[in-house]
């Protein structure tokens, strides 16, 4: 059995706690190797290699900082097959969506070669009599990220490609369920220049995570997965002065108009409800047909579309549409919230309860699920099921379908099809929800816009990557300077011979 290692001061790490947690190949149903779980100890260690190496990184002009990043952009091209595969043989997601993850992050690399231009400061020359004001953005010294099992590659490097292009030193603790690319990318970080110390890998659970939240060289939490323990993060990291950000769970609501065209808008929601077998916080997991004749009509397009779904595993390569769930654990929790929903009344059109795929019988493989008429009283409507289903609530109207969105607890994303430019409008305008689709069913804004939803799906103030990271890896300082008059007040102008 493989046992993997965290990466600490540039050096593959054996774990010492003696815990360690279960990787599997979802697809098989096998655990392929063990992840250790740090202690504070271990957490405590990286830190303060970290901390040894930040200033000189800090010190280190930001055009530096940002070859580095321009040489990591070509290595993650060189490895991507590799880092794919490593990453869809843990996570269970298709080859070619793997490949997208990595490309989703490798773009917020590319925005972060721009941190000469990002970093450069305000100046205010003449602000008073002999007076220059100017404000610098500093690094905050050791930064920490805490990121979920479903994005391995895109969400570790959309924390520490900024934080380290701002100058800072980052300490990542990736999920301990699919931990083996995160490390890979530590090591690319190292042969793209980053001296060793600066990026390191802690692998570990609640353990490692309480460390990190309470360990006082740590400037800086960014976390993302699901809404508890975003809470929990945020609360813990801000009672203990650190900035936090933290990004948590979803439920996208997709709102199909009378006008939509229903083709485009069955096959937008296949993607978007069952793409990554539902395991994204930007998936639409709620559709809400507006009226009775849009909502039979979607339905009849939905049914055989998600009939035909290929669910399979990753090595079938192009030729499936999603693959196995995490863990057996995700896998009963779906199934136990599909019963939820057939006993609290909901209708169950497409039933993927007997699902079994012949030759991974053992596999994490969950059948596609769609519901019809159902209501917001009910668990699968209220609950986040990260999983292959999608709810349909129908509503009489634009006006109670954008309520519908608008009083869920979560706000990540929502989508409207429609041909109607005023009712797209007034949508964007309206909704309490931070990424916004017209006629686009997964709005996840590029690597230069920014990323974050509202209500319980964020804690904190600023987005992840675009600008907003920048803001939040630095801190601003701003000094007002004035010289006393000089030699040009007193000195002498006219050339005479020395006295
Ligand atoms: P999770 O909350 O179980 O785990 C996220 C991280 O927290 C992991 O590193 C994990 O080790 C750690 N963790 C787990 N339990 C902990 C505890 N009790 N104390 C401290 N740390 C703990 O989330 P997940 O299952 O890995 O990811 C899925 C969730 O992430 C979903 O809710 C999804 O919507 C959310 N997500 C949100 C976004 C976003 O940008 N809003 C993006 C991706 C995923």
């Amino acid at each position: 059995m493989q046992e993997l290692t965290h990466y600490i001061g540039g050096e593959h790490v054996k774990g010492t706690s003696g815990r360690f947690a279960d990787v599997y190949n979802p697809a098989t149903g096998e655990v392929q190797a063990k992840a250790p779980l740090a202690s504070k100890e271990e957490v405590e260690k990286a830190v303060a290699i970290a901390a040894e190496a930040q200033p000189a990184w800090g010190a280190t002009n930001p055009q530096r900082r940002a070859r580095v990043m321009m040489k990591f952009v070509d290595l993650l091209n060189r490895d991507m097959d590799k880092l794919a595969e490593a990453l869809s043989r843990e996570h269970g997601k298709t080859f070619p969506d793997a490949k997208g993850d990595v490309q989703r992050g490798l773009e917020v690399v590319e925005y972060c070669i721009g941190a000469p231009e990002l970093l450069k400061g305000e100046y205010t020359d003449g602000a008073g009599p002999g007076i220059d004001m100017y404000s610098m953005r500093q690094p905050l010294g050791v930064s920490a990220g805490i990121t979920p099992f479903n994005f391995p590659a895109m969400i570790p490097m959309w924390m520490f490609a900024p934080a380290l292009a701002c100058g800072n030193a980052f300490i990542l603790k990736p999920s301990e369920r699919d931990p083996s690319v995160p490390l890979m990318l530590a090591e690319l970080m190292e042969e793209a220049g980053l001296p060793k110390g600066l990026l390191q890998v802690v692998i570990g659970d609640k353990e490692a995570v309480d460390a990190i939240l309470y360990n006082e060289t740590i400037q800086s939490i960014g976390f993302v997965g699901s809404t508890p323990i975003a809470e929990y993060i945020y609360g813990t990291g801000c009672a203990q002065g650190k900035r936090v950000q933290c990004f948590g769970g979803a439920k996208n609501h997709m709102i199909i108009m009378p006008d939509a065209d229903l083709d485009q808008a069955a096959d937008a929601l296949v993607g978007a409800g069952y793409g990554a077998a539902g395991e994204r916080c930007m998936a639409i997991s709620v559709a809400v047909p507006v009226g009775e004749e849009t909502a039979d009509a979607l339905i009849e397009k939905l049914v055989p579309r998600i009939e035909k779904l290929k669910v399979g595993p990753y090595t079938a390569g192009d030729d499936v549409d999603y693959g196995p769930v995490v863990t057996a654990a995700a896998k009963e929790n779906i199934l136990r919230l599909v019963e939820s929903g057939v006993a609290q009344g909901a209708e169950l059109v497409v039933d993927g309860r007997d699902f079994s795929l012949q030759g991974y019988e053992d596999g994490f493989f969950v059948g596609a699920h769609l519901f019809d008429k159902v209501t917001p009283d009910m668990d699968i409507y209220k609950k986040e099921i990260f999983g292959p289903v999608l709810s349909t609530v129908r509503a009489g109207s634009y006006e109670e379908a954008l309520k519908l969105a608008m009083d869920h607890e979560m706000g990540n994303g929502t989508a409207i099809f429609t041909r109607d430019g005023d009712a797209a409008r007034d949508f964007a305008n309206r909704v309490n929800i931070g990424m916004v689709g017209i006629n686009v069913p997964i709005p996840v804004p590029l690597a230069y816009h920014t990323f974050g939803g509202w209500k319980k799906s964020v804690f904190g103030d600023l987005n992840q990557h675009g600008p907003d990271a920048f803001k939040f890896y630095t801190r601003t300082k701003t000094v007002t300077s004035r010289w006393p008059s000089g030699i040009k007040e007193g000195g002498e102008f006219n050339f005479k011979p020395m006295d």
